[in-house]
């Protein structure tokens, strides 16, 4: 059973319809009426010891930050605002106070920036490793609601920054690298220290130009699959668009690895990915430049149902080449 396998079973047994209930498993989100304009927004992600960080690596307090990041980040992809957190925190018997104060300054700060207040939670004994599950829950306007169905064939793709900096960061993490090496210290902080991109969410869902929205933790060849998947449609990525950069390109030639591969599957960047209608990419285009945002087009939402990357001529099926926990 892959991952999606499995969140599959679980929806068919567990999930269902309920009053107030807008949309239960599938999304960034689940999305519950609040009042006749406005939605809660309910996500919740883990982040684990030795699957998603490492502790000798990872500073406590950048921890701490990327654990409220993540989710936050699918609050942003519904184009909503954070208000509320519960975290709860497994830790090993003999944990240490102050990995434990770090963390929690992290965690504390990063709540306070994106506007939203820890309100509970739990914490436990996790024997053999720290274990770190927040819940957030957030709130849109009804109707502005960005859902990853909506997607349209002829759609622009877009992205809302640089793809596979985490990747390389990790990369450069496994290859000894550390925050000192001030050469790959923006690819180590992309992956340590993660940006949800919670403002632009908020614009792009309020311009109404937006058909459909996601964040990308898993690598773009596996979250686009999920949006069409969730659209009815296919698309084209074209290589020579994907944003990347001097430095990305720099450690694919220090680390022997593929930049494009880390684009293409490389998870946890939380940027943004939506579609929009090809006329209205200038519009959308020239509206975020005003509040200093760049966004990427980086292909196009086709009518058949498989994610293809175009490069050189040559195009290759790309369908949820990205990560997945329990691939074998
Ligand atoms: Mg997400």
């Amino acid at each position: 059973m892959n991952e999606r396998e499995l969140i599959e079973h679980i929806r068919q047994l567990a999930g269902g319809g309920a009053a107030g209930l807008l949309l239960g498993i599938g999304d960034d989100c689940a999305v519950i009426e609040k009042d006749r304009e406005t939605a809660w927004l309910l996500t919740m992600d883990t982040l684990v010891e030795s699957v998603h960080f490492r502790r000798d690596w990872h500073p406590p307090e950048l921890l701490g930050r990327k654990t409220v990041a993540v989710n936050v980040s699918d609050i942003a992809a519904m184009g909503g605002r954070p208000l509320f957190a519960l975290l709860s925190l497994g830790l090993p018997a003999n944990f240490s106070q102050d990995w434990v104060k770090q963390f929690s300054q992290g965690l504390a700060e990063a709540c306070r920036e994106y506007g939203c207040l820890l309100i509970g939670g739990d914490t436990v004994c996790c024997p053999e490793r720290i274990s770190l599950t927040l819940t957030v829950i957030g709130e849109m306007r009804k109707e502005r609601v960005l859902y990853r169905q909506g997607a349209q064939p002829g759609d622009t793709v877009f992205v809302s920054g640089p793809l596979g900096w985490s990747a390389a960061g990790l990369a450069l993490l496994q290859a000894g690298k550390t925050l000192e090496d001030e050469k790959w210290r923006q690819l180590l902080l992309a992956h340590l220290n993660p940006q949800p991109r919670v403002e632009l969410g908020r614009f792009l869902a309020e311009t109404g130009l937006v058909h459909s929205m996601m964040d990308m933790s898993d690598g773009l060849a596996t979250d686009l699959a999920q949006l069409c998947k969730a659209s009815r449609v296919g698309a084209v990525l074209e290589a020579d668009l994907l944003p990347g950069s001097d430095g990305l390109a720099a450690a694919a030639k220090f680390l022997h690895e593929d930049a494009l591969r880390w684009m293409i599957s490389g998870g946890e960047d939380y940027e943004l990915l939506f579609t929009a209608a090809s006329t209205d990419n200038e519009r959308l285009r020239q509206h975020a430049a005003a509040h200093g945002w760049s966004i990427y087009p980086v292909g196009t939402i086709t009518a058949g149902q498989d994610v293809v990357l175009r490069r050189g001529g040559i195009e290759e099926q790309i369908a949820f080449q990205g990560f997945d926990h329990f691939r074998r």
